[in-house]
């Protein structure tokens, strides 16, 4: 038995419409625009550009749509839309200065005024917005970081040396990994996991079970797959933004070229030595830096071959003439421990992101030598030898292919 009556229907009183002002009239656009400005700063894209330079981060809250043609270069891309839904993830420091732009300059006095009252403490509106920003030739990237790019390179992006700037020069870097086995494992999952854009993996085998104990990129479940498709699962299942380009071939003479051409570098996993001396009379012909590594039992060597330096070595100042077969065993032969590809795979991915990001000191003129028994890092000197066959005045190139048929007669 119902003791009561249901409450019999009201209408409600009129919802009070907040304003800004606290008061109870509407505004129009006009006064509500100009109640903002008078609470968050507007500075011009220049003064925008030198506090970016500073630490501020500068967001982009234009939709994704908008900002596919261009952002401001290292600007964090969020769309007013998601504003408050995603800034924490991007950026939890409620002290560090942020600064936003939009297309023209007004729907970035919203989002710093959401800024602010989310607890930002400097937060600035650029005025004349991105059009502006254009117009008085300020750097403009490709496309900008987005939200899933913040938070997953977020431990990068704080190194000041990486930032969103090296960021973006990452996402648009492209890098050839020749071999998808000991030492392309580690080296492209780093990559990969780092942020460079376009991978491209070359590589004709399949994976066997004997190659599990120290190529990570592979499974168990997927042995008797070509290694290019297992690598491309595994690389994307960790980083779907890049790009994998898999080339189930064998480098040969005929398309070593077009297989390393449009790179900034590749990195040199070869199996095989007429494989590493394509690579080398390539890097040389494309000007695309080569980041030499091998590993043999317990100990491994590391390199970096860079063409654009006049006083770079190349892979035949270390190595003139392909060592006969009996001089150097493979890993099907001589073993390995499974680890050596991995700490070598794994220093030519830093060499590779060095020179991707202008960070730091190449290893170039230098061989680094690593004994895992000792374990003892060592250096040897390893200057540019004009005499050699690969650089200075004598340096003839008769072509890949005659190269590739000597390779294989020394071999
Ligand atoms: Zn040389």
């Amino acid at each position: 038995m119902r003791s009561r009556a249901p409450p019999s229907p009201t209408v409600p009183p009129p919802a009070r419409r907040p304003t800004l002002d606290g008061m109870d009239t509407p505004l129009d656009r006009q006064s509500l625009l100009d109640g903002l400005r008078r609470r968050i700063p507007e500075i011009d894209p220049a003064e925008a550009l030198a506090r970016q330079a500073q630490g501020a981060l500068l967001i982009d809250v234009r939709d994704d749509g908008e900002r596919a043609s261009g952002s401001p270069a290292g600007a964090l891309g969020l769309s007013r839309g998601f504003l408050e839904l995603r800034i924490e993830q991007a950026e939890p420091d409620r002290a560090r200065p942020l600064v936003t732009l939009c297309g023209s300059g007004v729907r970035s006095l919203l989002a710093a005024e959401t800024l602010q009252r989310l607890g930002y403490r400097d937060v600035r509106s650029v005025a004349g917005g991105f059009e502006r920003w254009k117009a008085e030739g300020l750097p403009v990237a490709a496309s900008a970081l987005d939200t899933d790019a913040a938070e997953r390179y977020a431990r990068q992006l704080r190194l000041p040396q990486v930032g969103e700037r090296g960021q973006a020069r990452l996402a648009e870097a492209s890098v050839a990994v020749l071999g998808a086995g000991g030492l392309g494992s580690p080296a492209a999952l780093y990559l990969a996991a780092a942020g460079v854009g376009r991978l491209s993996l070359i590589d004709d085998d399949r994976v066997e079970r004997s190659n599990l104990h120290r190529q990570v990129l592979h499974a168990d479940a997927r042995v008797g797959m070509p290694k290019v498709e297992s690598a491309r699962l595994a690389l994307q299942a960790l980083n779907p933004r890049v790009r994998i380009d898999a080339h189930r071939e064998r480098l040969h003479a005929g398309n070593v070229e077009s297989l390393l051409g449009g790179h900034d570098l590749v990195i040199d996993g070869a199996d095989n030595f007429p494989a590493r001396y394509l690579v080398a009379a390539a890097s040389r012909r494309l000007g695309l830096p080569m980041v030499y590594g091998a590993v043999e039992r317990f100990s491994g060597q590391v390199g970096v071959f860079d063409p654009r330096r006049p006083d770079s070595p190349c892979y035949r100042c270390l190595f003139p003439e392909p060592p006969a077969a009996s001089e150097a065993p493979n890993c099907s032969e001589a073993g390995v421990l499974g680890v050596l590809p991995g700490i070598v795979g794994l220093l030519q991915a830093t060499e590779a992101l060095k020179l991707l990001l202008d960070l730091g000191q190449p290893l170039v003129g230098r061989l680094l030598l690593f004994d895992a028994l000792d374990m003892h890092f060592r250096e040897l000197r390893l200057p540019r030898d004009p005499d050699r066959p690969g650089c200075g005045d004598q340096a003839v190139f008769d072509g890949y292919a005659d190269l590739e048929q000597w390779c294989r007669a020394a071999g």
